[in-house]
């Protein structure tokens, strides 16, 4: 028996032992096509070797030092690469070890934000259903996935929760897609009144719904509106971006694609591709200064904020991505992936929709495509789907929570941005085959 405790102590594993660009292989010598990159974290592939010579020249180097006596060349380099992309107005980074600390240090620095300019009231946060924001304390609270929040609810702060932006199930069939973006823009002002303005301290929301819906994005022009709230409110708007972000969408930053710059950006997973844990917060300019001109301390910390070598790792994952030209391969072959899975998926009985961005890409599955009502929850059928997947040696992320409080299935794609054309030939012969397998 494993001594590991594993997450699911029923289920026995494949031992992972080496990677193959998209590829991971295990110790019998069978290979898996990642194609959700673990869970959209590796965008390079399993095994880049400009990566590996910067991890391995940083080591040499000098593997950590503690932020609380040195900054480092990486963390700076990285920061500065960072910021130069950013969406407006943003200006410094805060780094941490992944995307659930990522949202807790978003969290921390709102309220030590209204602390310092003195507005200590605001101390709501919103944000909506069936979004997942991470599994520690904080970020758990946020999000609303019920499933996840369930055991823990007595542990959980007070967070208001919103509709999602979510057309599939939520836009009416009379509606236009602008008139449902409209309808869910008042629901947010209508809770702000209802909680009091001065008392909210910040909306946060996941640009693409990533693993409670399986990439789900807004509506045009919904950001928009939820910035123009927010600002009139005096409410921060967090960008939750940790699955989403860092080039999945095609774009650096899926925000860009709404044309909203937040005050708060959370990124991790694609930020390192999974080479090291790392994540990080990206802060505006303003949240950065009135701290620094208030208290000068945000009083938050973790051991290994802007691990060195994390950093290097993660500044090497960017540049690569950036001078190998991988976000207009993200576009190019995003289209072409979602081209062939409407092709070979379009009138499948069983998949409601085929929605996503770039390389982040989903299916919802439905046991009636013409009343979207969803599988018996108890036939588990994420699970089966992806043992079925993994049978075939493919890896998809199956994941619940499509209907609010309720379970739901759906199966996200998020492969490394490195696939070519026969690797999408690959992943949809193969998921055809785990979809027969399973249903
Ligand atoms: N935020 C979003 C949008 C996520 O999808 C996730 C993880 O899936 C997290 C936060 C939490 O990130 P981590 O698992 O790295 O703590």
């Amino acid at each position: 028996m494993s001594r590991v405790f594993h997450r699911h102590l029923k289920a026995s594993y494949p031992t992972a032992v080496a990677g193959d660009g998209p590829y991971l292989i295990d110790a019998a010598g069978k290979r898996y096509l990642d194609a959700c990159g673990g869970a959209a974290v590796s965008c390079l592939g399993h095994s880049d070797p400009e990566v590996q010579a910067a991890i391995s020249e940083q080591v040499k180097r000098m593997a950590y030092a503690h932020s609380s006596f040195f900054t480092s060349e990486p963390m700076e380099a990285l920061a500065d690469f960072l910021v130069d992309r950013a969406p407006q107005g943003i200006g410094s980074v805060y780094f941490v070890s992944g995307g659930s600390e990522a949202v807790e240090a978003a969290l921390k620095m709102a309220r030590q934000y209204f602390l310092e300019i003195g507005q200590p009231e605001r101390t709501q946060v919103i944000a909506r259903r069936q979004s997942y924001h991470g599994n520690t304390l904080g970020a758990l609270a946020t999000g609303g996935n019920a499933w996840r929040r369930r055991p823990f609810e007595p542990l959980l702060a007070d967070t208001t929760h919103v509709s999602p932006c979510y057309a599939y199930r939520g836009q009416r069939a009379d509606e236009s897609a602008e008139a449902y973006g409209e309808r869910l823009a008042v629901e947010l002002e209508d809770t702000i009144e209802r909680l009091g303005p001065r008392r909210v301290m910040a909306f946060v929301a996941e640009p693409v719904v990533g693993a409670t819906l399986g990439a789900v994005p807004a509506v045009p022009g919904y950001f928009r509106r939820v910035r123009e709230i927010c600002d009139r409110h005096g409410i921060l708007l967090i960008l939750d971006e940790v699955m989403c972000g860092m080039g999945r969408t095609g774009s650096l930053f899926a925000c860009e694609q709404e044309g909203v710059s937040p005050d708060l950006l959370t990124v991790a997973k694609g930020l390192g591709g999974g080479y090291q844990p790392i994540g990080a917060t990206l802060a505006s300019a303003r949240i950065r200064d009135t701290i620094a001109e208030g208290t000068g301390f945000f009083q938050h910390g973790h051991t290994y904020i802007g691990h060195a070598t994390a950093c290097a790792a993660a500044l090497a994952v960017q540049r690569a991505v950036e001078k190998r030209g991988l976000l207009e391969q993200v576009r190019a072959r995003g289209e072409a992936l979602r081209a062939r899975l409407e092709q070979r998926f379009g009138d499948h009985p069983h998949v409601g929709d085929i929605r996503g961005r770039g390389l982040f890409l989903g299916l919802e599955l439905v046991a009636d495509r013409a009343s979207k009502e969803p599988f018996d929850p108890d036939r588990r059928l994420n699970a089966a789907v992806k043992a079925a997947a993994m049978d075939q040696g493919l890896m998809c992320y199956p994941a619940g929570g499509t209907l609010d409080g309720r379970r739901g299935d759906h199966v996200l794609l998020a492969p490394p941005y490195i696939v070519e054309e026969d690797h999408l030939d690959e992943i949809v012969d193969k998921l055809d085959a785990a979809l027969q397998q399973a249903l």
